[in-house]
């Protein structure tokens, strides 16, 4: 069966079966844009077509298992199978303002490793297919439909280090802003990395208006490096150099993550430090109180929670020096959705 993600193979069906380009059209749209989900949408192909199409196109390619609504905020927490078996999940975020975010995972699990994240546990991880990532799109946007709310952002901060799946976030990205795909604002979009410099500056050359937030979290490197392995490899000052040719590029500042853990990197050193380093950067510093649900069981006795008003006094001081900066509120944290803790706590259908 061919994936409905795939042009080249659903343009060489539609050719087999005749179809009017332009019936092929109103049923993408009717599908990706407006949700109304596969079987409406086929009803815009004539009848005679119309059941061989369907019997020839995957539409999902992921099976949606449970939903857990938070009790507490707005999260929803799709948790899918891949045909292979594997668990994922995607987060519905339902933002008091009103807009609605989905994040999205790109991997089964995530070979970054770091220390305060429960995916960096996961084992036997694999890429996501481009049409598995965005499936997760097109499921919870019928999803939102229902509910009468547009989804407009897609964040890609879920399972997975999208830059090792890069080909794949790339074929995604294209066709969620593209005219013929979902066609959301490419502003709408935001690629969360762990940091891998070459990455982020060939994401900004393709994608200028394609937010990136950067997992910081210290900049001291010995620090960075122990809380997450995987970035030793690219010294903090290759990070910096990396984040200003972003500035370059794109009108928007780069989103700065910075996690919030009691002396580790929450003292006046690591203050100092921080604001040096972002001094002359275009940036957006996004304080994240840690979130205990996180560690999980691997009993990391380091990491342990900034007191909050020592939060509120960080981000008064980046404010004082200049830089845009917020707290992050995390929504889901009863059903295991907030940022980190996205683990396959329960395997979908268990
Ligand atoms: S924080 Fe991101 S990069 Fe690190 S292990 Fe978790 S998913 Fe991977």
């Amino acid at each position: 069966m061919i994936s409905i993600h795939d042009h080249s193979g659903i343009e060489a069906l539609r050719k087999r079966l005749r179809i009017d380009p332009q019936a092929l059209r109103r049923l993408r749209g009717a599908f990706l844009r407006t949700f109304r989900g596969a079987e409406s949408a086929l009803e815009e192909l004539p009848s005679a077509e119309r059941v061989e199409f369907a019997g020839a196109v995957r539409f999902h390619d992921l099976e949606l298992a449970e939903v857990q609504d938070s009790k507490l905020d707005g999260a929803s927490k799709l948790l899918f199978r891949t045909a292979d078996g594997r668990a994922i999940e995607s987060v519905i975020l339902r933002i008091k303002t009103g807009r609605t975010a989905l994040c999205v995972s790109t991997q089964t699990g995530c070979a970054g490793g770091c220390l305060f994240c429960a995916t960096g546990r996961l084992k036997g991880v694999r890429n996501l297919t481009t049409a598995e990532i965005l499936d997760q799109a097109a499921q919870a946007g019928e999803r939102l439909r229902g509910e009468g709310r547009p989804l407009r952002n897609v964040v890609f901060m879920g399972m997975g280090e999208p830059f090792h799946n890069e080909e794949n976030l790339h074929a995604a990205l294209e066709e969620l802003w593209g005219r013929n795909g979902f066609h959301l604002s490419d502003r709408h979009l935001l690629v969360s990395t762990l940091g891998i410099p070459d990455a982020m500056r060939r994401l900004a050359h393709r994608f200028p208006r394609v937010g990136l937030a950067l997992s910081l979290h210290s900049v001291r490197q010995e620090i960075r490096d122990s809380l997450m392995p995987l970035t030793r490899r690219w010294p903090l000052s290759e990070l910096r150099a990396a984040v200003s040719e972003l500035n370059a590029l794109q009108d928007h500042p780069v989103m700065i993550e910075y996690l919030m853990l009691g002396g580790l990197t929450d003292t006046d050193a690591d203050l100092a430090q921080l604001v040096q380093w972002l001094d002359g950067l275009r940036v957006h510093v996004n304080l994240i109180p840690y979130n205990p649900g996180m560690a999980g069981d691997t009993g990391e006795a380091a990491i342990r929670p900034s007191p909050p008003e020592r939060l509120e006094e960080f981000l008064a001081a980046l404010k004082r020096a200049g830089f845009r900066a917020t707290r992050r509120h995390s929504l889901g944290g009863d059903i295991a959705a907030a940022c980190g803790q996205l683990a396959r706590r329960r395997e979908p259908g268990a």
